[in-house]
């Protein structure tokens, strides 16, 4: 029989994936996630971003960027510097592009590390395809459809109705593990294969700033050592989750969405 084109998530692979640290864990091995977000047009992307980082269970968030001050005023646990990615001590993942506004250099970067990388918004615009391609640790691309019609060149109603196709071809143009956000969000991984769809969404999550919040929360779960794949589904899932727990039928901000990860998390348990 022919292969399987989607394949639902299911919440025993998800609970069996969250990184719990062992009994002999430390900061280190449970991972440092870095954030090369926001700027000064957009000091709150990098605020949200974090806000998922360090609900996604990486031993540290470091913040490289301007908008350190925000940062720290509503996480003080976050390590913040406002020098470039390349002179962050020891990161695991990395994440970029959510209001980096025309921030190509800290893109750059950010590519060249060694370590698994996330791009989303800003920075999809902003990666260069080449670049992507040649990098030798696994890169997660985030796009929502408009982001994604504007890589491939094509308008955004042409990727809402070939979501599954749209995702494929991505992942296959940069060589990287394409998360295609939406009502049903979609994980393609560039060598074929099965595509993941995540069940746990609602539409209460179409409100600004919530991609900011998965970005930090999958971008944790990469530095904590998931396969790009794995970091990008169960992110999504408990970003979906989180975002059912705290709308419970009403209207929230992004924030809200990061605040309700940990009871997600608990609830996959
Ligand atoms: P962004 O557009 O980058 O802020 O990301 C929006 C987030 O909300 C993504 O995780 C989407 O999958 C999610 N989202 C947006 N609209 C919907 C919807 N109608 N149903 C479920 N999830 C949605
Ligand atoms: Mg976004």
């Amino acid at each position: 029989p022919a292969e399987p084109e989607l394949e639902a998530l299911q919440h025993a692979d998800v609970a069996e994936l969250l990184p719990v640290p062992r009994a002999e864990s430390d900061k280190y091995r449970r991972g440092v996630v870095g954030i090369a977000a926001g700027s000064a047009r957009y000091p709150g992307a990098a605020v949200l971003a974090v806000a998922g980082a360090l609900r996604g269970g990486a031993g540290a968030v470091r913040y490289v960027g301007p908008a350190g001050d925000a940062v720290i005023a509503r996480f003080p646990e976050t390590l913040v510097s406002d020098q470039g990615p390349k002179h962050a001590g020891r990161v695991q993942a990395w994440v970029t592009g959510p209001g980096a506004g025309d921030d190509a250099a800290t893109v750059g970067e950010v590519l060249a590390a060694e370590v698994p990388v996330l791009v989303d918004a800003d920075g999809l615009r902003l990666a260069d395809a080449a670049v992507v391609r040649a990098r030798r640790a696994p890169t997660l691309m985030t796009p929502h459809a408009g982001e994604a019609a504007a890589l491939l060149g094509v308008e955004r109603r042409e990727v809402e109705g070939a979501r599954l196709a749209a995702a494929r071809e991505l992942a296959g143009r940069y060589g990287a593990t394409v998360l295609l956000k939406g009502s049903t969000t979609l994980v393609a991984d560039p060598g074929g294969g099965a595509v993941r769809v995540n069940p746990t969404g609602t539409s209460w999550l179409a409100t600004a700033g919530s991609g900011d919040v998965l970005s930090g929360l999958a971008g944790s779960l990469l530095a904590a050592g998931l396969s790009a794949v794995d970091a990008g589904s169960v992110g999504a899932y408990l970003h979906g989750l989180a975002g059912r727990l705290a709308a419970d039928g009403a209207p929230v901000g992004a924030h809200d969405v990061a605040d309700a990860v940990p009871e997600a998390w608990r609830n996959v348990l």
